[in-house]
């Protein structure tokens, strides 16, 4: 199956030997570039979108990440739930590569055995605000965006609760589900290779040029990655540039743009705690009502395929992406928040887990004060050419990922040469 595995490579031993029918160095005709494609990041995003790439007839796909191996950042650090799409506007690229994205997330699994469950999620209220806030989340989908979603009745919560509580209702989203996001990126990635495209890895892009000038890019791209191991340096050439590099997005945007277009990025950390306790079992997702500005969508119940309760994440605003470390401080108001809706939880029970940081694109005061809703930004920049930018992408981005691949294609190749995944 594998006719040209030549990846998970740092970027010089590529260069010496493996594809080097394609590295053709020092071209700056966009004809003759060393690759078709590069896609900077080999997060779940990344990957999706290079392995849609690399199907391309005549194409050639370098995917480059930093780190040692693929999918250790933000990928790694969440929920691992697939979303249904119900809490973004009708109009949103959040909403409609979610609820695409689910649909085509839940297929690739079945297909590739990639564990995952349908577990489905209650969405609970306990205020009339709440209560408010779900009537809305339902007619949003009845009315707008055609998901499922439905009013878990008295008798019902009473009979299947599990101890949860929602004193002014609940909402049923049967559509929600889970995925091993570690098997899923696995599973892109071989594909990818198997599709012929390369992985380099230890290779942090350092440098950014477009090629040409009417417009720039229009003559290709080049690209400076360093060797983490060794320190040295390379370049290589590109047709087009993908720009999925997560919480360095906003870094790589600003190697290329001139300053006045420069981006700051602003990183909303989530903490999680694990629960070792066997009561209350609850075999579902329950997530509070979502409140507006909050950031987050609250600190929730989720499960891992093992059937492992977590909680989490909150939302903590902090200065670096390497700002990891689960604040233990913060397990007290996460355990009034989930007193709220579980009241029998066991509070000794819980324990510090892992965190992941949120690429934001504003900051506190304005998500604060809830007109802070950042969509995905997903586009190709004004005044260059061949080059797709993504940046914000926060939650839902694993959901999203196979349909943000799509998009991507579409804006790099236009609809007339859609082609399928399947
Ligand atoms: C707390 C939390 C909970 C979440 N829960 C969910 C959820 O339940 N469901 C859901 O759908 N989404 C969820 N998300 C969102 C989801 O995790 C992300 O949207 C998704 O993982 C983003 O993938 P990515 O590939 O864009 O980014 P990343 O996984 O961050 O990958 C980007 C990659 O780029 C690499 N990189 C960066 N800069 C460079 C550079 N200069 N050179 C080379 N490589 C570089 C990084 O090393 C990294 O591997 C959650 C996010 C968080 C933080």
């Amino acid at each position: 199956m594998l006719a040209r595995r030549c990846a998970a490579v740092p970027l010089p031993s590529l260069r010496a030997g493996c594809g080097s029918q394609r590295l053709q160095f020092s071209s700056t005709a966009a004809s003759r570039a060393d690759f078709t494609h590069v896609v900077v990041g080999g997060g779940v995003v990344g990957l999706a979108v290079a392995r849609q790439l690399a199907l391309r007839p005549s194409t050639s796909t370098l995917l480059v990440e930093r780190n040692a191996a693929v999918g250790t950042e933000t990928s790694s650090r969440n929920s691992e739930v697939i979303h249904a799409g119900i809490y973004y506007g009708a109009a949103s690229l959040k909403m409609r590569l979610c609820v695409r994205g689910r649909r085509l997330l839940y297929d690739l699994c079945d297909r590739h055995a990639v564990g995952h469950r349908r577990t489905g999620k209650w969405i609970v209220a306990q205020t009339d605000a709440q209560r408010g806030a779900l009537e809305r989340i339902h007619a949003l989908c009845r009315d707008e965006i055609g998901v499922e979603t439905r009013w878990v009745g008295r008798e019902e919560m009473e009979r299947d609760g599990e101890g949860v509580r929602a004193r002014t209702g609940a909402l049923d989203s049967p559509t929600t589900g889970i995925v091993d996001v570690h098997g899923l990126m696995v599973c892109l990635q071989g594909l990818f290779e198997d599709a012929g495209g390369v992985v380099a890895l230890n290779s942090p892009v350092t440098g950014v040029r477009p090629l040409g000038s009417s417009p720039p890019g229009s003559a290709g791209w080049e690209v400076d990655v360093r060797d983490a191991s060794t320190g040295e340096s390379s370049t290589i050439t590109a047709d087009t540039l993908v720009n999925a590099a997560g919480l360095g997005a906003v870094d790589v945007h600003n190697m290329i743009v001139p300053e006045p277009r420069r981006r700051r990025l602003f990183l909303a950390k989530g903490n999680y705690f694990s629960y070792a306790a066997s009561h209350p079992r609850v075999s579902r997702l329950i997530y509070p009502a979502p409140e507006p500005g909050a950031g987050g969508l609250g600190t929730h119940l989720t499960l891992d395929l093992g059937g492992r309760v977590r909680f989490g994440p909150d939302v903590e605003w902090v200065e670096s992406p390497d700002d990891l470390a689960v604040n233990a401080a913060r397990l007290p108001q996460a355990i009034a928040e989930i007193k709220k809706y579980l009241p029998g939880v066991d509070a000794s029970c819980l324990t510090p887990d892992y965190a992941g940081v949120r690429p934001k694109l504003s900051d506190k005061r304005s998500v604060g004060t809830g007109d802070g809703f950042n969509d995905f930004i997903i586009r190709r920049e004004d005044g260059y050419e061949g080059w797709v930018n993504l940046l914000g992408i926060e939650s839902p981005g694993l959901t999203s990922s196979l349909a943000i691949a799509e998009e991507v294609d579409q804006l790099m190749h236009g609809s007339g040469g859609t082609h399928s995944t399947h």
